[in-house]
């Protein structure tokens, strides 16, 4: 869309009151899913709550509505760590670097951030050994096992 177009879209969502972001992932395109504030297409999908409810939208709008808050750059990090722990897991998956790829959120505390939520992705490697990430609970259960647990297998 370029901007003279981006002008003319109606904005949905009323600014000047608060919005918590509360989740993020990244879909692709085809998936149909449009912003609720400008109603462009999105891939990289944000859901907001103000007072008014919940809300799906793209991240670029959320951070127009979010505003640069410190639980905002905090959250885009950790989508940040979930688009790039797809981006790794697509990667290895289509050069066939392994096999069994897995996630598994952990149920005890017994983990290396010790705290039951957090969790890992991990797959074999074709030549032996295993290739893994761990996450505490934040960023695990709310940023990265929603966007990858369409390519692992999940426990
Ligand atoms: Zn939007």
């Amino acid at each position: 869309m370029d901007d003279s177009v981006r002008m003319t879209v109606q904005r949905n969502l009323p600014l000047g009151i608060e919005y918590k972001l509360i989740g993020s992932w990244q879909t692709e395109l085809e998936a149909g899913v449009t912003c609720h504030n400008c109603g462009a297409p999105i891939a990289n999908c944000a859901e907001v709550e103000s007072v008014h409810g919940k809300f799906v939208v793209g991240m670029d709008c959320a951070k127009t509505l979010c505003g640069d808050s410190m639980h905002f750059m905090y959250a885009e990090s950790a989508f940040a760590m979930g688009k790039s722990a797809r981006a790794t897991l697509r990667k290895a998956i289509k050069e066939n670097k392994g096999t069994n790829f897995r996630a598994e959120t952990f149920t005890t505390a017994k983990n290396f951030y010790k705290e039951i939520g957090s969790g890992w992705w991990q797959y074999t490697l074709s030549t032996g050994g295993s290739i893994f990430k761990q996450y505490p609970k934040n960023v695990w259960c709310s940023h990265v096992l929603p966007m990858i647990k369409d390519l692992v297998s999940v426990k």
